[in-house]
């Protein structure tokens, strides 16, 4: 089986349709396959069908794939993060998805300081109010993202968001586009350091819906390699 190329050239018209719906421009949303649980070959054939950023969830997985993968890819961590793994990320990744609480923060902060470099993040929220899942309460996104971009060496570079789950992506429409809002509110707090230019919202079973609400990326695993075995 060797669709990867076809699956990501389905992806791209159907980003560029939604972009179309939303009178957007599909050059604002980019595309993050998600590797985990994936083999680095894999991760090579997609680099070679154009594909540049990659997103991983398990510090672990990421940390035996990187060095198998000889492609120059943009690796992202989007899933859970312990600060005590913090330091097996250090200056192998572009961005970090999943920050939401200050002690998280402090650690990146002081791992990237180590190397003497500034790492993009994006403040996760817990947007549908889940206790089972991580991500900053909404009411404390404010507060969290002054105190984080005191921190020198991480750049805020906008929110992300893993919604309540629902086989109807409409249902989800609400969620993404709370988002959006949120971002817009901090944005208007013009505080120094602080951009919200990014949004990462959208999965397999949703991106469209993501990116008509304002996604810029868009993170996306099954609909590009298949479904997973393991984990999840
Ligand atoms: C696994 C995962 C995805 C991709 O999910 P698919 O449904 O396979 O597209 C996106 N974001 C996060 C945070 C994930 O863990």
């Amino acid at each position: 089986m060797n669709d990867i190329a076809a699956n990501l050239a389905a992806i791209h018209e159907r980003i560029a349709a939604a972009c179309d719906r939303a009178g957007r421009n599909p050059e604002e949303v980019r595309l993050i396959a998600v590797s985990k649980v994936k083999p680095a070959a894999l991760v090579e054939e997609a680099f070679a069908s154009g594909q540049l950023m990659f997103g991983e969830s398990y510090v672990q997985e990421f940390r035996d794939k990187a060095p198998l993968v000889q492609a120059p890819v943009e690796w992202h961590f989007i899933g859970g993060l312990q600060k005590n793994k913090v330091k097996y990320l250090r200056g192998q990744v572009a961005m970090i998805h999943s920050v939401d609480r200050l002690a998280l923060a402090e650690e990146i902060n002081r791992q990237w300081q180590k190397i003497g470099s500034r790492i993009k993040i994006l403040l996760q929220v817990n947007i549908g109010d889940e206790t089972s899942k991580a991500g900053c309460a909404v009411e404390d996104l404010e507060s969290r993202v002054r105190a984080i971009a005191e921190l020198p060496n991480l750049q805020i570079c906008g929110l992300m968001c893993l919604p309540p789950y629902s086989t109807d992506p409409e249902e989800v429409r609400p969620y993404f586009r709370q988002l959006r809002e949120l971002a817009e509110q901090i944005k208007r707090l013009a505080l120094p350091g602080v951009a919200m230019a990014e949004l990462s919202m959208g999965m397999s079973g949703d991106f469209e819906v993501a990116v008509e609400e304002g996604a810029t990326l868009v993170r996306i695993g099954t609909a590009i390699f298949g479904e997973r075995i393991k984990k999840n």
